[in-house]
C-alpha cells in the first residue's frame, strides 16, 4: 500500500510553472521544495518554493545550496515544513517521456527518505509532474490535487509559554565555542525542566504548561563575561512556542514541544547574536536576542523573527564598531 498524497492545486501549478520558466529562460534543471505536513493517513503538500541559489545547475542535473534548504526548514514549526523536493527534467523535446526517476534521483530520495518515511520526490517536465514516495522502495503515487486545501482543518495548534534562565560558566577557549556549549546546556536545562514537574495540557485551548520551564526569565537576552577558564554566561529566554499536530498524534505533544523549544532557543541564539560577536577571544558582551513567534499565515504557519531594536553588542572596554 502506498501513502496517500494530497496536493494543493496552487502548489502543484506553482512548481510546474517554475520548472517551465527555468527551462525556457535558461534551459536548465530547476529545483524546489514541497512544503506541508506528514499525518498518519499520508502526506499533504500545501506549498512549493523554488530554489534561488544553486551549487551547480545544468540541463541534466542541479544541486541546490544546502544553506537555503536549512533556512527554509528552520523557518517553520517542527511538524510542518519540508515534506519533499521537486526537480525538473527540461528535455521534453528530446524524448518521448521526460518524466522518470533516474538513478541519481533514487539516491537523492533515499538519503532524504531515511529522515521521513513518506518523503516525496516530484519530477516535472514543466508541463506535467509525477510524484514518488519511498516506503520500502520507490513507488510512484497518484496525488489527489485538491482545491482550497488548508492545514487548519487537519492540524491542531498547541502552545507553550517558555521562560528559561541559564547562569553559569562555560569552559570554552574562545567565542566560537559559545553557541555549541550553550546548545548543550539549554538541552540539559529543558530536560531538567520537564523532569521537575508534570506538564499539563489544557485540552480546550491547546495550552501546554510546563512548570519547570516557567518564570525565570523576564527578557530574551544574553550576557557574557570573561572568566578564568571560560565564559560566564547569563542567558534569558522568554518566548511563546507553538507546534501543530494532527489530532490523532496528540499523544506526541510533549515530545514535539520539547524539541521545538530547543529549536527556538537555538534559532534565537543564531539569529539574535551578531556573527562578529562569535569570533575571536572571549569578551564581555550583552545582546538582546530579538523575538520569535509563529504566525498563522497561509498556506502554512511560519516563524517570524524580529531582531531586537537595540541588538547592538556592547563590548565593555572596547570601542563599539
Ligand atoms: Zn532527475
Amino acid at each position: 500500500m502506498s501513502a496517500r498524497v494530497a496536493f494543493a492545486r496552487t502548489a502543484y501549478r506553482q512548481l510546474v510553472a517554475h520548472a517551465n520558466q527555468v527551462a525556457r529562460d535558461r534551459r536548465t534543471e530547476a529545483i524546489g521544495w514541497l512544503l506541508g505536513y506528514f499525518a498518519p493517513e499520508g502526506v499533504t503538500v500545501l506549498d512549493s518554493v523554488a530554489a534561488t541559489r544553486y551549487k551547480s545547475q545544468s540541463r541534466y542535473g542541479a544541486e541546490a545550496d544546502p544553506r537555503e534548504e536549512l533556512a527554509i526548514a528552520t523557518s517553520y514549526p517542527r511538524t510542518v515544513g519540508i515534506v519533499g523536493l521537486y526537480h525538473s527534467h527540461p528535455f521534453r523535446d528530446e524524448t518521448q517521456h521526460a518524466i522518470f526517476h533516474s538513478h541519481t534521483d533514487d539516491t537523492t530520495l533515499k538519503s532524504r527518505a531515511s529522515r521521513r518515511e513518506n518523503y516525496l520526490s516530484v519530477v516535472t517536465d514543466g508541463h506535467d509532474a509525477e510524484v514518488f514516495v519511498v516506503k520500502g522502495g520507490k513507488t510512484e503515487v497518484t496525488p489527489e490535487i485538491v482545491d482550497g486545501l488548508t492545514y487548519r482543518d487537519a492540524l491542531r495548534r498547541y502552545t507553550c509559554d517558555v521562560s528559561l534562565r541559564l547562569e553559569g560558566t562555560l569552559e570554552i577557549p574562545a567565542m566560537d565555542g559559545l553557541l555549541g556549549a550553550l546548545e548543550r546546556e539549554v538541552a540539559r536545562e529543558i530536560e531538567a525542566g520537564l523532569r521537575a514537574a508534570d506538564a499539563e495540557l489544557e485540552p480546550k485551548s491547546g495550552v501546554l504548561r510546563i512548570p519547570g520551564l516557567a518564570g525565570k526569565a523576564t527578557k530574551t537576552a544574553i550576557r557574557v563575561s570573561r572568566q578564568t577558564g571560560g565564559a560566564g554566561v547569563d542567558l534569558q529566554i522568554h518566548t511563546g512556542v507553538a507546534v501543530y499536530l494532527p489530532p490523532a498524534n496528540a499523544a506526541e505533544v510533549l515530545a514535539v514541544m520539547k524539541q521545538e523549544i530547543q529549536d527556538d532557543v537555538v534559532y534565537l541564539l543564531w539569529h539574535g547574536l551578531d556573527a562578529k560577536a562569535l569570533a575571536g577571544p572571549i569578551v564581555d558582551l550583552e545582546a538582546n536576542l530579538g523575538s520569535l513567534r509563529v504566525q498563522e499565515t497561509n498556506p502554512l504557519p511560519k516563524k517570524l523573527f524580529k531582531p531586537a531594536k537595540r541588538s547592538l553588542v556592547v563590548k565593555r572596554g572596547s570601542a563599539p564598531t
